[in-house]
């Protein structure tokens, strides 16, 4: 049934080896309660979040092995839950399949180049009420369109504006967007589009806003405007993408159908590396953990009191 009606939820996590054979997953249990805010949309049933969290586990235990504690190399989790029951009426199927793949993913601590990202017109990838807080399959399918546009202007990937008044901007397909303005005291405001429905709450964004507000910098989640970021007289300095598999890449010009502008000087942002950097360092365990983002994955199964739905080992 998932392939006719679209039943199909997923989750990207990271899990970074340590020295001693083990291995550290950045925020799983983040994950694993919107595992279960993506699978309430979509009439799934939910799934224990001990119960996620073992599997991950289970499979870090199996797989850290292959990646190599060195440095820049992670396991590229990838939780995902399918409708598997055989049967062609349009009602909420009887039977699921919950799995979890996983790769080795390299990763640079350094700031890559910036992209550039245009502003589809025609498409929308959520609207008000619809799935776009969810980590549903069928969003990705209907973003493509927008990445093959992004493609015909020379862009990397589209940067989805909202769906009533194509003003404000919201996210992309599957990062969530920032930008840093330069407020007139001189200090600087690090902003992301709210959370209103349409917008998927990253692990990475909510990540951010904690570290940029601990360093002292403003922070906002409040309404973007396209033209905020367009304008010839724009205050802001630096935009970035952030989402799991990139934790952030810069976005350095944006092009809509009046046009391409560039963001700042034309550069990866300052503000931009250091939040990067930094959150690098934490998964890496190079400096503290203060929020106690990293779970550390026991090296022997561990199953304390009852776990329902367990997985079979
Ligand atoms: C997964 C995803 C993100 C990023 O979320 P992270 O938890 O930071 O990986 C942002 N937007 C969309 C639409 C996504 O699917």
């Amino acid at each position: 049934m998932a392939l006719h009606y679209g039943q199909a939820i997923f989750e990207g996590m990271k899990a970074f080896p340590r020295a001693g054979g083990m291995g550290s997953i950045f925020r799983p249990r983040r994950c694993a309660a919107r595992f279960n805010k993506s699978a309430a949309r979509l009439e799934m049933p939910p799934l224990p979040a001990d119960s996620f969290i073992m599997a991950c586990e289970e499979l870090v235990r199996t797989d850290i092995t292959q990646v190599p504690v060195s440095g820049g190399q992670c396991l590229y989790l990838r939780p995902f839950m399918i409708a598997t029951e055989a049967s062609l009426g349009l009602r909420v199927a009887d039977e699921y399949l919950f799995g979890i793949i996983a790769s080795p993913l390299g990763y640079s601590a350094d700031t890559p180049g910036g992209i550039a990202v245009w502003c589809p017109e025609d498409h929308i990838r959520a609207a008000a009420g619809g799935t776009g807080d969810a980590k549903c399959a069928g969003n990705y399918a209907a973003s493509l369109v927008g990445k093959a546009e992004a493609a015909r202007h020379g862009c990397e990937e589209a940067l989805w504006l909202d769906a009533a008044e194509h003003r404000w901007l919201e996210e992309l397909s599957a990062m969530n967007f920032f930008c840093v303005s330069r407020r007139a005291d001189g200090t600087l405001e690090l902003a992301s589009p709210s959370l209103n429905g349409t917008i998927l709450d990253g692990h990475t964004r909510d990540s951010l806003l904690r570290l940029a507000a601990r360093q002292g910098i403003r922070t906002a989640e409040r309404p973007v405007e396209l033209a905020e970021v367009t304008r010839p007289d724009s205050s802001v300095v630096e935009a970035f993408a952030c989402g799991t598999g990139v934790t952030v890449i810069p976005i350095t010009r944006i092009v809509t159908r009046h046009g391409g502008h560039q963001i700042g000087d034309g550069r990866p942002g300052s503000l931009t590396a250091r939040l990067r950097g930094e959150l690098i360092a934490i998964q890496e365990g190079r400096i503290p953990d203060d929020y106690g983002w990293m779970h550390d994955v026991p090296q022997e199964l561990t199953v304390s009191g009852r776990v329902p739905f367990a997985p079979s080992l």
